[in-house]
């Protein structure tokens, strides 16, 4: 498994991105879309030398390792005079608009159409990252599966991925076991202590204060009211 040469890298990279995901290698102002199982689609390529130089380099690669580029239609951006919260913003609306059309493994419903708000969050144990340094740290691996609604199919998705197609407000609302917990921004919380507004209030850790059961990441450290899930018979 261990990436040695540039070449291991981007197919280790490639095998594990999803049909219609993006890459977007870093620092090379280029941006990849897998379209089958050996190809690509260069989809959008920033207007500077770098990634000129880049995309050379990278379609020579691609060939080396056999994957197929169609770069017959690549949108050029001018980021130059973009402020990086701008060119922050433009990325993540172009992300948010490929993952629009993610398709079901099995039927090709699109991902956007499940019940993304009934998404499970799953601990699948712990694996080792490696740091820049050459040390590795354990990191912890979620999942987030969605359900098709249309062939019952279980897709199991990164969580990055899941908050883009999801939205912000997926990942305000968890649903533990028998609690479900939302995230309250800073003025919510100074209205709800103000005004009283609640007895449920707590400050999360790593566990669920009721259950006991792990809690996924973004849930940590935060402010949240409780409400008890209704047993469904
Ligand atoms: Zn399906």
């Amino acid at each position: 498994m261990e990436a040695t040469t540039p070449e291991d890298n981007a197919k280790l990279i490639l095998d594990r991105l999803r049909l219609n995901g993006l890459w977007e290698p870093a620092g090379l102002g280029l941006s990849y879309m897998k379209t089958g199982d050996r190809s690509l689609k260069l989809v959008q390529q920033e207007k500077n030398p770098t990634a000129s130089q880049a995309r050379i380099r990278m379609s020579i690669l691609m060939k080396d390792i056999g994957w197929k580029v169609d770069e017959s239609e690549v949108e050029m951006v001018d980021i130059e005079h973009l402020s990086p919260q701008e060119r922050h913003m433009q990325e993540m609306m172009k992300r948010q608009e490929v993952a629009q059309n993610w398709p079901c493994p099995e039927c090709v419903t699109p991902l956007a159409a499940f019940p993304l708000e009934e998404g499970v969050w799953k601990f699948e144990g712990e694996e080792d990252m490696e740091l820049p340094t050459g040390d590795t740290e354990k990191v912890e691996r979620w999942v987030v599966v969605i359900k098709c609604p249309v062939c019952d199919t279980s897709v199991p998705m990164e969580p990055y991925d899941y908050g883009l197609l999801a939205g912000d407000d997926a990942m305000v609302v968890y649903r533990a076991n028998t609690i479900s917990y939302t995230a309250l921004s800073r003025p919510e919380i100074i209205d709800f202590i103000d005004n009283k507004l609640t007895d449920s209030l707590v400050i999360t850790g790593t566990f669920c204060a009721f259950s006991g059961e792990l809690l996924p990441p973004h849930v940590r450290g935060a402010v949240v009211v409780f409400s008890s899930i209704e047993e469904e018979e």
